[in-house]
């Protein structure tokens, strides 16, 4: 891993530099970048300034390793009122979630609990629940409980992380679920022999994975394929793979975050593709954005700018 990408990544799990950089203005404006605001209503709003240009969206309130129950509580009535914020705004927005932000770190039973009822008020007003992936350490748990809850909700999808060397058998024991999966690289600090130490590895194993998900047997089975990446040449190449297997545009959906590629998200609605940005908001920015900052540490500079213009 590029030395970098791993001090960014190490930092994200420090609390000294999270109460430290969250202090400070400039810190706050470099992360407007890839956020439009701390609230729902910025996050509703953002949605619908997208929804214009024929983007359709993914709503994910930030936070994660949550160790309170109240707070993990509070969590759930919170994705209630975005749900009901989605409803009343006519909104094609879906909601995405993290299991430690509902209680997974407290226990699983509990965590399955939360999400069966954030997946329950979806269920009622149409609309899908999205289960991010997390770390290693709690991969199983989050496959335990996507199964469990795939069971009785046939609305909730699942993130797999590419780079991982295990997806491949994780995505064939949930093909016959008939899951909505959406595939990504991965964003965390591992240890080496878990992921695919070379990026080219990680993009191929992305392209086997989305051919798999588009394969007849998959299809016939209910799955259902979101591309979550901002690689052009990825996203071309599985293009490209559902136009020669003669397959409609629409097979898949491309799913890029907010303020990243723009030129590429407004590309792809304007050639009739489906796809969703993610917008993250709220108040627990702080990991999620180190990890961005790890993935093109280049962003680095755009702090530095935003620390100049102060
Ligand atoms: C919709 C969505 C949901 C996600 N959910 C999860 C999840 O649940 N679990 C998880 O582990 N990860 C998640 N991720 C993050 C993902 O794992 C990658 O870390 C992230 O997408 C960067 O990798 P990439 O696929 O864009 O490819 P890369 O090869 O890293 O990047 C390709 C190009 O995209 C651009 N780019 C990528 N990242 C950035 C950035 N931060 N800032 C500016 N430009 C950038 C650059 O031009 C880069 O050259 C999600 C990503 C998306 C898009």
């Amino acid at each position: 891993m590029n030395p970098l990408r791993s001090v960014l990544l190490a930092a994200s799990q420090s609390p000294r530099l999270r109460r430290q950089a969250t202090r400070h203005r400039f810190v706050r404006r470099a992360v407007s970048r890839f956020m439009p605001g701390e609230t729902l209503d910025a996050a509703i709003q953002a949605a619908g300034a997208l929804r214009a240009g024929g983007i359709a969206t993914i709503l994910t309130h930030l936070g994660e390793n949550v160790s309170d129950p109240a707070e993990a509580e509070a969590v759930v009535a919170h994705y209630h009122e975005v749900l009901e914020g989605i409803r009343r705004t006519a909104l094609d927005a879906e909601v995405s979630v993290k299991l430690t932000q509902v209680g997974l770190d407290l226990d699983r039973d509990l965590a399955c609990d939360h999400l069966a009822r954030i997946a329950g008020r979806a269920r009622d007003v149409g609309n899908r629940v999205w289960i991010d992936m997390e770390a290693t350490p709690y991969a199983d748990r989050t496959l335990e409980v996507f199964r469990r809850l795939r069971a009785t909700y046939t609305n909730v999808g699942l993130c797999l992380q590419t780079y991982l060397r295990r997806t491949e058998a994780d995505l064939e024991s949930l093909l016959p679920l008939g899951a909505s999966i959406r595939l990504v690289k991965g964003a965390y600090r591992e240890p080496r022999e878990l992921v695919f130490a070379r990026k080219a590895d990680v993009d191929e194993s992305f392209f086997r994975l989305s051919v798999r998900l588009l394969g007849e047997e998959a299809r016939r089975a209910g799955a259902r394929l979101v591309v979550g990446t901002h690689d052009t040449r990825l996203i071309g190449r599985i293009a490209d793979h559902v136009a020669t297997r003669g397959l409609a545009k629409d097979a898949c959906e491309y799913a890029l975050l907010y303020g990243i590629q723009r030129r590429e998200q407004a590309r792809l609605a304007r050639e009739g593709f489906r796809v969703r940005v993610l917008i993250s908001y709220g108040t627990h920015w702080f990991p999620w954005y180190m990890r961005r900052l790890a993935e093109r540490p280049a962003n680095l500079l755009f702090m530095g700018r935003s620390l100049l213009s102060r």
